[in-house]
């Protein structure tokens, strides 16, 4: 067909032609530029990484149709400015850990970590193929967003203290700093708990307006440097056993895009998700060694403190029931963490403690 008969042909070709040239975006024709605030700092050991690998795998596979111009924590707005700026359209998207809104909506906390809930494998079971991934964006929904996971921290330590823990008794009045519903659990155990960002932490710790913190593991919390201030630090944690970072984009902004940068965003999220979660496992065992060497107490909670983590997590679920949204993503996530966790147990666990009898 010549030219002229083409486009003669395009102008007549029928109204399915028509109707998807007109309903196509003016600038989806042309490249694009996301704005991205996030949480972190540039260059912060692991969730600085992730927000950075979103930036560089968008921009890569996208042959220059879809650019994302990283704006971190403080850079636009401030780490925890970050929903507001997106669901308001004064940014595109975000890269953050979702936990943080639960002053928006409850069920937020679902997509970081919820205290006794999933490891960083059942967290992927449950989003890819037991309905979590249909639960964050009907939340997203709600505020106008898309949103998917995008980076995972794994099991988070228990932290870092200005004393033993003993009993649960030790947490009354300790000013501690630990966001999300595992900081509301420890506040039932009379702990002054704030959230503030990774950033600020240490000067927080330093000066002595924190007794102590959570923040990430063994790597992160090396790279933050609060061996410098405190000795005394707990492996496992009870409030961030598979942390997951997500990315969120604003919803007219999304739908604005082609399929195909749609689909880039996708993707890139998926792949920092297990990107960023191997980085941070695989630098945590030799830091952890390290912190030890140079003379850090590496300690557990004692089953006394489970024990009153594990009732005061259930009594600040408990709370939120009354939401439906809130309860229906709980019931969901549970359903799935036992399905994942009861093959789980009897297959790689039971492996594992083989394995690790025989070869020592
Ligand atoms: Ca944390």
């Amino acid at each position: 067909m010549d030219r002229r008969k083409f486009l003669k042909a395009s102008a007549l070709g029928g109204t399915a032609a028509a109707a998807s040239t007109l309903a196509a975006p003016l600038y989806a024709q042309g490249n694009r530029t996301l704005t991205m605030v996030t949480s972190w700092g540039r260059g912060s050991a692991g969730v600085g990484d992730a927000q950075q690998r979103v930036v560089d795998t968008v921009n890569a596979l996208s042959g220059g149709t879809l650019t994302i111009d990283l704006k971190a924590a403080g850079e636009l707005v401030g780490a925890f400015e970050v929903f507001d700026a997106v669901t308001s359209g004064q940014a595109d998207m975000y890269h953050a850990a979702d936990y943080y809104w639960v002053n928006q909506h409850p069920a937020y906390a679902f997509f970081t970590a919820v205290p006794f809930g999933m490891t960083a494998q059942e967290l992927v079971n449950w989003y890819y193929h037991m309905g979590g991934a249909e639960l964050h964006d009907e939340l997203g929904q709600i505020f106008g967003l898309k949103a998917f996971i995008a980076g995972n921290t794994g099991a988070q330590s228990g932290g870092w203290f200005s004393k033993e823990i003993t009993g649960p008794e030790d947490f009354q009045g300790l000013r501690f700093r630990m966001p999300g519903l595992g900081g509301q659990a420890l506040g039932k155990l009379g702990a002054s708990v704030q959230n503030i960002p990774g950033a600020e932490v240490y000067q927080a710790l330093a000066s002595g307006a924190l007794d102590g913190t959570e923040w990430l593991g063994p790597w992160g919390d090396e790279a933050a440097g609060f061996q410098e201030i405190t000795k005394i630090y707990y492996t496992a944690g009870y409030h961030e056993p598979g942390a997951a970072l997500s990315c969120a984009v604003n919803r007219d902004v999304f739908d604005s895009l082609t399929p195909e940068q749609q689909k880039i965003i996708e993707v890139a999220a998926a792949e920092c998700h297990q990107w960023s979660l191997a980085q941070f496992l695989s630098n945590n065992g030799s830091a952890l060694a390290r912190l030890q060497a140079s003379g850090v107490n590496v300690l557990q909670f004692p089953d006394s403190v489970w024990d009153a983590f594990g009732k005061a997590s259930q009594e600040v679920l408990n709370e939120y029931m009354g939401d439906e949204l809130f309860k229906r993503t709980y019931d969901s996530a549970m359903a799935s963490m036992k399905a994942s966790s009861n093959w789980l147990k009897v297959s790689s666990g039971f492996y594992t403690e083989q394995r690790d009898r025989i070869l020592g």
